[in-house]
């Protein structure tokens, strides 16, 4: 790991790099009268997805990208939702649809989702963008996994690194498994039940953190050359805290991502990223 970045990791050069990447192709498509388009829809109101549901429309706006943003009621029922997303699904003008997780509990979220075609579904979340991101195929990916593979560029952590991820879900720890393998990483998953997790983290060379849990990841955990990918995100008295014990951590390691200000703050970015991919995608297929 001779030339890794060390220190804090500023997010601010990452976001700015990918805000301008987004920029410059759409300038590009605009002028061939060919700009993307994106639905987001949900199902309810939920609280926590208020802002994040919010925060998409408006950078959407300040792109310049139409956005049909529609929520239905609380109470709406499946076959309501479905009609919806296959409107969007039909619609040649929208190019990228995100349907808004959770979903009220009397609905599949799965079962909506699915009806998504691969080529529209900028969340990464259909069985079949799974499936082809498994095997190897051109697909989108979920915004979490790539943002994370957008921190491990950015400090150059070395090819074949062994890289520990805290999480196995469908959302964070299967798809980053399966992009950290396609980059030439080693990567091993852990989960509530692994056996010896603190010996595992600290023999490994950088650790993903997606327990849930505030401050989880401590000192015990690292070595002096770890580095640290935090993508928890966790409400506490006010204030958002990640998964690893930042304070005790950034004098230890050798590299960490802050929270808030590290990975959750350019997941919103990668949408728009995965949305011009999924105009490119819609050329191929
Ligand atoms: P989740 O569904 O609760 O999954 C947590 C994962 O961590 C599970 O795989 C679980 O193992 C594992 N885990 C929990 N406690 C553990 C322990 N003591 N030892 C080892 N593994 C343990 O959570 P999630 O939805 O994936 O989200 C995880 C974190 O990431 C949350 O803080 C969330 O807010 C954050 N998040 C951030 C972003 C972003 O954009 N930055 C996006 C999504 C989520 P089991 O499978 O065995 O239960």
């Amino acid at each position: 790991m001779k030339n890794i970045k060390t220190g804090v990791v500023d997010s601010k050069a990452i976001g700015q790099r990918i805000r301008a990447d987004i920029e410059k192709n759409l300038e590009i498509r605009g002028k061939r009268g060919y700009l993307p388009g994106i639905a987001i829809v949900r199902v309810g109101r939920d609280p926590a997805s208020e802002f994040y549901f919010n925060a998409k429309i408006k950078r959407a706006k300040e792109f310049g990208i139409e956005v049909i943003a529609t929520t239905l009621e609380e109470d709406a029922r499946e076959k309501e939702v479905l009609e919806c997303l296959k409107e969007l699904s039909n619609d040649s003008t929208v190019h990228g649809i995100l349907l808004e997780s959770p979903v009220p509990g009397h609905l599949d979220y799965k079962k909506l989702v699915n009806t998504i075609p691969f080529q529209k579904d900028i969340d990464g979340a259909t069985d079949i963008s799974l499936g082809r991101l498994m095997s190897g195929e051109e697909t989108l990916v979920a915004a979490t996994p790539l943002a994370v593979m957008e921190f491990l560029g950015e400090i150059s952590l070395e090819s074949g690194s062994l890289v520990s991820i805290i999480n196995r879900t469908i959302t964070v720890g299967k798809p980053l498994t399966m992009l950290l393998l396609n980059a030439n990483y080693t990567p091993v998953v852990c989960h509530s039940r692994t056996k010896n997790l603190k010996e595992i983290c600290r023999r490994s060379d950088a650790i993903v953190v997606a327990a849930g849990r505030p401050r989880f990841l401590g000192p015990e955990y690292v070595n002096n050359n770890s580095v640290v990918v935090d993508v928890g995100i966790n409400s506490e008295n006010g204030k958002i805290v990640g998964d690893a014990d930042f304070e005790s951590l950034k004098g230890i390691v050798k590299t960490i991502t802050p929270v808030p200000g590290g990975v959750g703050s350019i997941t919103s970015l990668i949408i728009f990223k995965n949305l011009l991919q999924a105009q490119e995608l819609q050329e191929k297929f």
